[in-house]
């Protein structure tokens, strides 16, 4: 027996008892009219508590517990206990959901939830970006009304999925790739990821680029090269002949060779790691390396003047800095016809360290100049080949300076001149202390 059935009888037997008394003592009518007014109480007083309940019921109140005498201050105590345990739980679960949510809009993919219908359910915010949506106006709308390309629609419908489906043309400038795939899951449901690739194709279009440019350039002194194999071996050629020849391979043979060095330096550059901000550069050093070096591929040709604050240095690795250093120098040197001037400045300018080098010569191309720094891309090509050019010069400039947080700046006029120049961040400047004397 529970316990209501037996406070319920505890009760009822009482009020008999107390009635069987009131009669006994005063008169059987009194004791009836007592019975009928306490069952009447009774009533009266259930009444008013289940209608409590149901208003309980329809709108828990989790904090606190009403309090009533009996029966009734029991119930009102375990339903609290009870709704207090649902709330606790629900809470659990609501929270649970919130840290799904914000884990799959962290994700770096796009994932977008479809129903059986294939409408949408939900989609993160990087799958509204990639397909142009937005989870609260389309949700519900079937997905092809809103990816109309075809495609897509086709790969949805064909329900073959063990492939990704490649998107081209999307984003607002319809320049974007991006790779699909669909997991079907539960009850006829599907999981719409994506992955935007764009960057990913380019680096692999600049990939096949490369390989295809440096096929071809090591191509044209290879053929010169067996062309003139193939005439020393053929040909009875004289003494003078002969060694002439010889010289032209060598040329062709010393291309290769500086592309190749160039190459391999590049390849250095992309695989080591980043160059130390506590140490500095003799530039001193450099700077001399760079006036004898200047001299010496100039022959007099040109005026070469320099201008440098020598206590004035970077941190970083010296001989990078020197090779990026020497490439705009002997570059102002090669593009500048004899009689010309170069000018080499090394200052600090508010704090930051600031390499130019001014030169008279050819000048470069406006539109020219944004692809400058691509390897293997010559304003003239003809030109870069007869003053022993590789196109990887500036490139070279270009890793250099961004391994060492510097920007690189190109002014230019065609027939007028170029300056290039180097602006170091503040955190990479610094000054040697002056030889003691
Ligand atoms: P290259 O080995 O051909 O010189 P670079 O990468 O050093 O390759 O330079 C790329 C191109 O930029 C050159 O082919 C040349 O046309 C142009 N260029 C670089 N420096 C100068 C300059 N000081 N004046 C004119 N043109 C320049």
């Amino acid at each position: 027996m529970n316990i209501i059935w037996a406070r319920s009888i505890v009760s009822v037997v009482l009020l008999a008892v107390l009635c069987v008394v009131v009669g006994a003592l005063v008169n059987v009518k009194t004791g009836l009219v007592l019975a009928i007014v306490m069952l009447l109480a009774q009533s009266t007083f259930s009444t008013f508590h289940k209608q409590r309940l149901w208003r309980l019921l329809d709108a828990p109140v989790y904090g606190e517990v009403p309090s009533a005498p009996g029966i009734w201050g029991e119930i009102y105590y375990r339903l609290h206990k009870l709704a207090k345990r649902w709330h606790a739980q629900v809470r659990q679960v609501e929270q649970q959901h919130s840290r799904f949510i914000q884990a799959i809009q962290a994700s770096p993919n796009g994932v977008a939830m479809l129903d059986d219908h294939d409408q949408i359910e939900w989609c993160n915010a990087i799958s509204e970006s990639h397909f142009g949506l937005d989870a609260k106006r389309d949700l519900r709308q079937h997905i092809t009304h809103l990816v109309r390309h075809p495609d897509f629609v086709r790969y949805l419908n064909s329900h073959r999925y063990e492939e990704m489906l490649i998107m081209r043309g999307m984003g607002d400038k319809r320049q974007n790739v991006l790779s699909v795939q669909v997991f079907p899951y539960g009850e006829n449901r599907k999981l719409v990821l994506s992955q935007d690739i764009t960057e990913l194709e380019r680096t692999d279009a600049m990939r096949r680029d490369f390989v295809a440019n440096v096929s071809h350039e090591l191509k044209t002194p290879l053929t010169v090269l067996s062309g003139f194999l193939e005439t020393l071996r053929e040909l009875p050629l004289s003494e003078p002949e002969r060694s002439r020849y010889l010289e032209l391979m060598e040329q062709q043979a010393s291309r290769m060779r500086h592309i190749v060095s160039d190459l391999l330096v590049l390849a250095k550059l992309e695989g080591d790691n980043k160059p130390p901000s506590d140490q500095m550069i003799d530039m001193r050093a450099v700077l001399r390396h760079l006036r004898d070096d200047a001299q010496s591929l100039s022959s007099d040709h040109h005026r070469i003047m320099f201008d440098a604050d020598e206590g004035l240095t970077v941190t970083g690795v010296e001989t990078e800095i020197l090779s990026a250093f020497g490439n705009l120098v002997t570059n102002a040197i090669r593009y500048t016809p004899d009689g010309g001037a170069i000018k080499v400045n090394w200052h600090a300018q508010g704090g930051h360290a600031v390499f130019s080098v001014t030169d008279s010569g050819l000048g470069i191309p406006a539109a020219d100049i944004p692809r400058l720094t691509e390897r293997f891309y010559r304003v003239d090509r003809s030109r870069s080949r007869d003053t022993g050019g590789t196109g990887l010069g500036l490139a070279i400039v270009k890793h250099v300076l961004q391994r060492h947080d510097a920007q690189l700046d190109v002014k230019s006029e065609e027939g007028r001149g170029s300056t290039f120049t180097v602006r170091f961040p503040v955190y990479r400047t610094a000054r040697r202390q002056p030889a003691p004397v």
